[in-house]
């Protein structure tokens, strides 16, 4: 493989407002009807990542249609610079835990993860990546597993969890095992409609699952094409068909990847296909109100900074500035510990606002959900 190491995610939660009239019924509006979110995770995308999309991109970048913004804090609670697993466990159950745990707190003990909560609420679910669908941001929100690195318990977890909308790559997880079993069968059983070639259809009154690469979906300078924006767009037609709340996680995976590489073409590239995502989001959240789209990271990669850009003269070694041009630098193949910005649009939006621990992220979603009922003036 191109990239060996650890991948990281970011993280996007949109959440919509009622369609009922506040001051018709302050009271009842707020829960008439369930609210859907959906969180967008660019993996390692900080500040300095977002900013790329305002240099590098054409137009305005939909980040821009944000109005509420805040940052969280990353450290989780065995190591100050975090990895993805850690990260997205924070988003997804609520608590802080260690470095590569999946799904479980930090006594190693499984807790329920918001999509499992959710559906026991009767919501639609669904998870898109570009990594394995077993990777450490969308397995923190079905699987429980002591280590990241657990892929074929985590592939097995995810046959029997019942997500409506799965997308990304991982064959290999499934029917390359070490354990000889073909995972693909259980979806069959469990009624999926199972696609391991294509982006084909969803099949409206059924699950779905697409696992489409034996590792990963190829980053988008290897020829990935929209997979990211198709696969979010078929999502939303397909839960908004069939009439029922939706939670779902969509991760923009190889901005981290770029940022291990330090490869600027390939992180780039990256943000601009997650912003383009973005803009089919933000379109259908303009549509259906009664929703909350959060959009962040789980930790910055690359300590990624842009700065002034120079000629350099091959025979002297002098720099000359050119001022209309900027670059990007790398301080590290590493993650960083920078603060995170997150992104919010809809209903509950304006709790996402100010500065607080990742863990957060969490309760300000299930506030989003449940909000107290409006005072009457
Ligand atoms: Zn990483």
């Amino acid at each position: 493989m191109r990239f060996s190491f650890q991948k990281f995610m970011a993280l996007g939660i949109l959440i919509g407002m009622s369609g009922c009239s506040i001051k018709q019924n302050k009271e009842k509006s707020a829960q008439e009807e369930p609210l859907n979110i959906i969180l967008m995770i660019g993996d390692g995308m900080g500040v300095p990542q977002v900013s790329t999309a305002y240099y590098f991109g054409e137009g305005i970048p939909n980040f821009s249609r944000f109005k509420h913004i805040g940052f969280h804090k990353t450290s989780d609670k065995s190591h100050r610079i975090t990895d993805s697993a850690a990260g997205a466990t924070a988003f997804s159950i609520g608590e802080k835990t260690y470095k590569r745990a999946i799904g479980v707190s930090v006594d190693t003990i499984p807790q329920e993860t918001i999509l499992e909560h959710l559906q026991k609420q009767g919501y639609q679910t669904g998870l898109i990546s570009l990594t394995t669908v077993t990777h450490a941001t969308p397995a923190s929100f079905y699987a429980h597993v002591k280590n990241r690195d657990l892929h074929e318990d985590i592939a097995a977890q995810l046959a029997t969890a019942k997500v409506d909308f799965i997308a990304g790559g991982g064959r290999n997880y499934f029917r390359n095992r070490t354990d000889g079993k073909n995972i693909f069968t259980d979806f069959i059983q469990q009624g999926y409609h199972l696609d391991t070639l294509q982006l084909s259809e969803p099949v409206l009154d059924q699950p779905n699952a697409y696992i489409l690469a034996d590792e990963g979906i190829p980053s988008k300078i290897d020829g990935r094409g929209d997979f990211l924006s198709k696969a979010t767009s078929k999502a939303l037609n397909y839960f908004n068909q069939n009439d029922k709340p939706f939670f779902m996680m969509v991760e923009g995976s190889y901005i981290d990847w770029g940022g291990h590489a330090e490869d600027a073409e390939m992180m780039i590239s990256e943000v601009l296909d997650f912003d383009k995502t973005l803009g089919v989001v933000l379109d259908f959240v303009e549509e259906h109100p009664n929703t909350l789209l959060v959009v962040t990271a789980d930790h910055e990669t690359g300590g990624v900074s842009i700065g002034k850009y120079y000629d350099v003269d091959e025979s002297t070694g002098d720099k000359k500035e050119v001022p209309e041009k900027v670059a990007v630098y790398f301080n590290t193949d590493q993650h960083s510990g920078e603060l995170i910005p997150v992104f919010a649009k809809g209903k509950g939006a304006e709790n996402f606002q100010g500065i607080y621990e990742n863990n957060e992220i969490y309760h300000k979603m299930r506030i989003a959900l449940n909000p107290k009922p409006v005072e009457n003036e």
